[in-house]
């Protein structure tokens, strides 16, 4: 018995990386929008399942949902993480927080909602508390549900951070800029037995993100399209626009990082009545005219396997588990 462990051992030291990681490393964009109210598109957020951790990073609208149709119960969430406090980014929070301390299997969780992010963090979490202090107490006496899980720890960092590590996943965070306005504002690298995925989080065009980017398997980067007569006359819509990178910009991102594959999440197409906003295909064949590499225009639901090579598929949204 001893010796065909052993040889199981030695098998398995010498099979193919490729094998060896096989689904250890996963991506699924669970929200890829912007405030914008779209079924197809839900506001952002995105799932990394590294090793034994599962981590959910920023929590826009309709997390839950996309939780529920990739089948991963809100409980087994090991740590959340927050780029920054705009609402596309936070109002699945509660929803994520409460929900996922019920008891039936899409919830459970039974240990404190461990949540990551800049300053800000904890006003955020506190004050969602004392919103839900009514809720929490009657469940507690009715439900009779674990205390422990609607417990929170918020933890709060200066970046750039060390922000987790446990079980061989490591988390970084780094400055991205959205403008004077906007801050703290942060993105994220998850580093994974060599191999590593950088989130952009919203920004400008950042010389940051391509360094942290520079030689990672996948790039998650946010892209802003809008109308030009509509930038020309809205000063509005020049301030909004001017936080977020166009797909040319991001285009000379993706040529400078040479990720295995890029992606554009948080795909935000601005307009109105008078100057409908550019279609999606119009990103794709923008970011064409300054990067000619690997590129996809993400969806809900999408998934990467992050292994030698980055592969897609899609989890059918009509899932029902
Ligand atoms: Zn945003």
């Amino acid at each position: 018995m001893k010796k065909r462990l052993m040889r199981l051992g030695c098998t398995l030291l010498m099979l193919p990386a490729a094998m060896a990681w096989a689904g250890d490393f996963k991506v699924t964009l669970l929200g890829t929008g912007v405030p914008n109210p779209r079924p197809d598109r839900f506001s952002q957020s995105t799932l990394v399942e590294a090793g034994s951790q599962k981590m959910v990073f920023d929590m826009g609208r309709g997390v839950s949902i996309r939780l529920w149709q990739a089948g991963i119960p809100m409980g087994s969430i090991n740590a959340h993480f927050l780029t920054h406090f705009h609402s596309d980014h936070t109002i699945g929070v509660p929803d994520l927080w409460l929900t996922g301390w019920l008891q039936p299997p899409y919830g459970r969780r039974t240990s404190p909602f461990l949540i990551y992010g800049p300053k800000g963090t904890k006003a955020l979490m506190d004050g969602l508390q004392s919103a839900y202090a009514d809720d929490i107490k009657i469940r507690l006496v009715d439900e009779r549900n674990p205390p422990a899980g609607i417990a929170v720890d918020a933890k709060e960092f200066e970046a750039p951070a060390v922000v987790y590590e446990r079980d061989g996943v490591k988390v970084s965070s780094f400055v991205v800029d959205q403008g004077d306005d906007i801050k703290p504002s942060v993105g994220y690298k998850v580093e994974y037995r060599g191999r590593s995925v950088v989130m952009s989080d919203d920004t400008r065009l950042s010389s940051e993100v391509v360094r942290q980017a520079t030689g990672a398997d996948l790039l998650i980067h946010e892209v802003a399209v809008i109308a030009p007569d509509l930038l020309k006359r809205s000063p509005s819509f020049q301030r909004i626009f001017g936080h977020h990178t166009s797909p040319e910009e991001a285009g000379t991102v993706f040529a400078r990082a040479k990720p295995k594959l890029a992606v554009y999440s948080h795909i935000a197409r601005y307009g109105d009545a008078a100057t409908p906003a550019p279609p999606e295909d119009a990103i794709v064949q923008q970011t064409r005219k300054t990067y000619d590499g690997p590129l996809l225009l993400g969806e809900d639901l999408m998934q990467f396997d992050i292994g030698e090579t980055v592969t897609m598929s899609r989890i059918p949204a009509s899932r029902n588990p």
